[in-house]
């Protein structure tokens, strides 16, 4: 594998850890991030982010510029959907995370949020990459669609050689001829990511599978395997979601979730605070 000079694991080298607001990612710790999959309105996310801070959740998510499928789908919030979630951070006091589309949503993106979340369609927006890079702000960068492990990596590399390294990898799934799952899962490209670099791992069984069926059973698999976090979307009312209903877990499935976690990380020798 061709060798990225700043995101590629040296010999020796520790794993990185990245603050975000009072909470560690990485080296041994876990980190778990849940929202809905669109910021929708204040009320549901100011609800919902209270009862995930009680079951423990670490960091809240909320798309308010979606990238979809459909330009007559639901766009999202804009402005409005990251002042929602400033709000949502300032009464639970999480720290919040949320995807930009375009250079040009980033000034407004770092005025109200922690972590600034590169979606899969945008892994190899080069322009993008690097305007995030010659920012502070921790980057989550989600792979590619139909992106190989070298692919993602150099994506990564971009963002470091602009000055940040203050990236988390996620895993969210990639292209097969199945159709039954909106995404092949690759739980191998965990290890596979903890041998190549020193940057935490993420997983998003969410994206992966597609299905609410089965995102607590890959979560679960996710974590063993060596994943440094999970990030699940969760609707207090999955059917009536704007976007990805289908794969959004309740508030109570939620909870379950985070019990089950637990256990797993105390199985591998991870800090699930
Ligand atoms: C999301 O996290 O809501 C999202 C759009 O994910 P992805 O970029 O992985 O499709
Ligand atoms: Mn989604």
């Amino acid at each position: 594998m061709a060798s990225c000079k700043l995101v590629a694991r040296r010999p020796g080298q520790t794993d990185m850890i990245i603050q975000v607001a009072g909470c560690s990612i990485g080296g041994g710790n876990v980190v778990v991030i849940a929202g809905p999959c669109a910021v929708e309105s204040e009320i549901q996310m100011l609800e919902l982010g209270r009862q995930m801070k009680e079951c423990g959740v670490h960091m809240l998510r909320g798309g308010a510029y979606k990238p979809r499928t459909s330009p007559y789908s639901f766009q999202g919030l804009g402005e409005e959907g990251l002042q929602i979630l400033a709000r949502t951070r300032q009464l639970t006091g999480l720290p919040v995370i949320s995807e930009v589309t375009d250079v040009r949503e980033l000034d407004k993106a770092y005025q109200y949020i922690d972590v600034i979340q590169i979606g899969s369609r945008n892994m190899q927006n080069f322009a993008l990459l690097s305007e995030v890079g010659r920012q502070d702000k921790p980057v989550l960068l989600k792979r590619g669609l139909a992106a190989t492990l070298e692919e993602w990596l150099w994506a990564a590399e971009y963002i470091a050689a602009a000055g940040n390294r203050q990236i988390i990898l996620c895993e969210r799934g990639i292209r097969s001829f199945e159709t039954y799952t909106r995404n092949t899962f690759d739980v191998s490209a965990i290890p596979a990511l903890k041998e190549l670099t020193c940057l935490p791992v993420v997983a998003d069984p969410s994206h992966g599978t597609g299905r609410a069926s089965l995102v607590g059973p890959v979560a679960r698999a996710a974590l063993a395997a060596g994943a440094d976090g999970l990030m699940i979307e969760v609707h207090p009312h999955p059917a009536q979601a704007l976007s990805d209903g289908f794969q959004s877990l309740t508030p109570q499935e939620m909870q379950r979730l985070m019990e089950e976690l637990r256990l797993i990380a105390a199985a591998v020798g991870k800090n699930l605070p």
